[in-house]
């Protein structure tokens, strides 16, 4: 196994020490430059992100906040997550920002921790309608700790039924009501949905988790002004290092520290939280902004590509990084789709679409999304591409000889456009 420039020098010294791991580094390494990646939820992150996960901070013990810390030695990391707190607050305009979370689940636990007691009810977005775990799964904390009433989307247009929302808040009186999905292509209306809170005097949460890196580019509203609290990832279309983050507003602030540590954590990752300050101040430049745009743009020429090729984009098309499309005209599963795909050099996942008559195990749908090919430079004629390269995958991946032809089509596609190049 060779190096690889990308890698700095300590890389070498890895692999003479521990050539079994530094080999699957290297691979992964190519895996990403060499397939096409859609998950809606991945992404590539900077180079200068990476340093940072990879750095010294790493060692560094910081219970607590910058200045009120438990162990001695802070003094370093406190800059890196004063810098990041104040990043955070300037680009989404909020009163108060927590770095500390080590991943969206996390950011979530300590949403519940702050405003809620076991038992209350929360209203949350049905999980098969694109909700995610942490909005009150029976196998997740969320559905077995507390009262989780799910709203869902309309069969007409598959979009949030705010009516039905509204009715089961005013029912259910709920504690706290959660907007934000995994698998929702549109954008949501916050200000109704502020009002429904209002009304019922319920805490307004946003998981911003899939598109708060469409806010930060300013490309979609922003749920800052209307939210209590917003919590969301940074590793998504956000493009910084794996880990969550919450934002909201002043009068929460102790309130959501405390829930975060020490409600729920120990010590915080400061080599993630170093790297979270670079993130935001690469989402803070016009780049970004443009990028974000283009994510959106792309993923509806995908989303209307994979119409022409006879399947179906849920509500309509999108407005955001993902489009959710249903395969059935093709005769093939989600289940099938993602497995040719990927024995195709395509990465995607199969989904579950609104009223699906399959299990969840088998699904009719695929989620696709275009946060990691347009941070490759791609742009429109590659989205056409891709869809004809979904196309074909899913009709004749299963066969060996021709999802060895898309593998190389998809090869040659990525070798125009790589990522971390040597
Ligand atoms: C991805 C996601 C999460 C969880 O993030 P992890 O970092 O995987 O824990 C939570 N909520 C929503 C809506 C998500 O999309």
């Amino acid at each position: 196994m060779s190096s690889d420039t990308f890698f700095g020098p300590d890389f070498d010294a890895l692999q003479a020490q521990d050539p079994d791991i530094a080999a699957v580094l290297l691979s992964e390494l190519e895996r990403q430059r060499h397939g096409l990646q859609l998950i809606a939820s991945e992404n590539f992150t900077s180079p200068a992100v990476l340093t940072a996960l990879g750095s010294t901070l790493s060692n560094k013990y910081a219970e607590g906040y910058p200045g009120k810390r438990y162990y001695g030695g802070c003094e370093e990391v406190d800059k890196a997550e004063l810098i990041g707190i104040e990043r955070a607050k300037a680009l989404f305009g909020a009163e108060h920002a927590n770095l500390q979370p080590h991943s969206g689940a996390s950011a979530n636990i300590a949403v519940y921790q702050a405003f809620t007691k076991p038992g209350d009810t929360v209203l949350a977005m049905s999980l098969p309608h694109g909700g995610h775990l942490t909005h009150g799964s029976k196998v997740n904390f969320s559905g077995k700790w507390f009262n989780i009433v799910s709203y869902g989307v309309r069969a007409d247009n598959e979009l949030i039924d705010y009516d039905e929302l509204r009715d089961l808040a005013l029912e259910n009186a709920p504690r706290m009501i959660c907007t934000g999905a995994t698998a929702y292509p549109s954008l949501i209306d916050f200000e109704r949905v502020r009002a429904i809170c209002d009304e019922v005097g319920a805490i307004m949460w946003v998981d911003a988790a899939h598109f708060i890196g469409l806010v930060a580019g300013k490309a979609i509203p922003s749920p800052v002004p209307y939210a209590d609290v917003v919590s969301f990832t940074t590793h998504k279309v956000l493009r910084g290092p794996r880990g969550g983050m919450i934002v909201s507003k002043a009068e929460h602030a102790a309130a959501i520290d405390k829930a975060v540590f020490p409600g729920m954590q120990g010590g915080p990752i400061m080599s993630a939280v170093a790297a979270k300050a670079i993130a935001l101040k690469e989402c803070a430049t016009p780049e970004y902004q443009e990028y974000a745009k283009n994510v959106i743009s792309n993923c509806q020429v995908l989303a209307s590509g994979l119409e022409e090729h006879g399947m179906r984009a849920v509500s309509g098309g999108t407005q955001t990084h993902l489009a959710l499309i249903d395969i059935r005209s093709t005769g093939i599963s989600g289940k099938i789709a993602d497995e040719r795909c990927g024995l195709s050099g395509i990465t995607l996942n199969k989904n579950a679409i609104p009223y699906d008559p399959e299990s969840p195990a088998v699904t009719s749908g695929i989620r696709v999304g275009s946060a990691a090919t347009t941070t490759q430079g791609m742009g429109a004629p590659e989205m056409v591409q891709i869809a004809s390269l979904i196309a074909r995958a899913i009709k004749d991946g299963g066969e060996p000889a021709k999802a060895a032809e898309i593998r190389s089509d998809v090869y040659e596609l990525t070798a125009r456009f790589p990522v971390y190049p040597r």
